[in-house]
């Protein structure tokens, strides 16, 4: 049982990930962000689509469903909370639910908050984690339709998963969400020697993604609410994890 992942830029930031089962050959496009170029990917692996894994109804996610679907006639699995306003959902899943790529079991994570039926989608055997726009390299989602309380109790459900999990996020804002961490928790060491990384990898083109639970436990500000230096920047000493993951959210948004 395992699984082979093929990371795709899409768009001008996006990144699609088509997942393998080695065994079985079943083959999913974690969302849809640009029908052509996974089609092109799918080509280059030999590789035949038969499933789509949606996190979330945003166009830079599901926009390339139907053409798929039509193309493929794989099916779609998406969120049951959201499959109003997911392109050609088959089978509608729920928070805890387990389900099964060709051989590989994959356990679906309601994470709202960036949209309200934002799910995440892990490959316990591969300790591999596709969460969208919930969880980025040193940064989280935007709070388009959720709560603090909902986006912070969505982070630590994924926190909460094995350090050693690779961690598939759907945007290159890595650089930028550096920027502002650095701002916010000017003293962690681990933070600083990842910053002048990333400025290295992508100079060069390279992608940030994926990323891991360990590594973003020691360095990204949005799951480091204990931290006494990010307390200390942003005036939030002593205040509990909601209100110190909101104020930091505020910051980054007007940062
Ligand atoms: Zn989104
Ligand atoms: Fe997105």
């Amino acid at each position: 049982m395992s699984i082979e992942v093929k990371q795709i830029p899409c768009l001008s930031d996006n990144y699609g990930f088509l997942v393998h089962d080695t065994e079985s050959g079943a083959t999913a496009s974690i969302d849809t962000p640009e029908a052509a170029a996974i089609n092109s990917a799918l080509a280059q692996q030999g590789w035949t689509l038969t499933h789509i894994l949606n996190t979330h109804h945003h166009f830079d996610h599901a926009g390339g469903n139907e053409e798929l679907k039509a193309q493929w006639g794989c099916q779609i699995i998406g969120a049951a909370n959201d499959a109003h306003r997911i392109p050609g959902i088959d089978q509608q899943v729920v928070d805890g639910e387990w389900f099964h790529l060709g051989n590989s079991a994959v356990q679906v994570l309601e994470v709202p908050g960036h949209t309200l039926g934002h799910i995440a989608y892990y490959f316990a055997n591969d300790k591999a984690a596709f969460v969208g726009d919930t969880l980025f390299a040193l940064g989280c989602g935007r709070m388009f339709e959720g709560t603090a309380q909902q986006m912070w109790a969505s982070l630590e459900k994924l926190m909460a998963l094995p350090d050693e999990t690779v961690v598939y996020c759907a945007h290159e804002y890595t650089q930028a969400n550096a920027a502002f961490a650095i701002t916010v928790e000017p003293d962690n060491s681990a933070l600083q020697q990842r910053t002048r990384d990333i400025a290295r990898l992508r100079e060069q083109g390279i992608p940030t993604v994926p990323t891991t639970i360990g590594l973003e436990r020691q360095t990204n500000p949005f799951v480091r609410p204990h931290s006494d230096d990010l307390q200390r920047t942003i005036d939030c000493v002593g205040a509990d994890a909601v209100a110190i993951f909101a104020e930091t959210r505020k910051r980054k948004d007007n940062f």
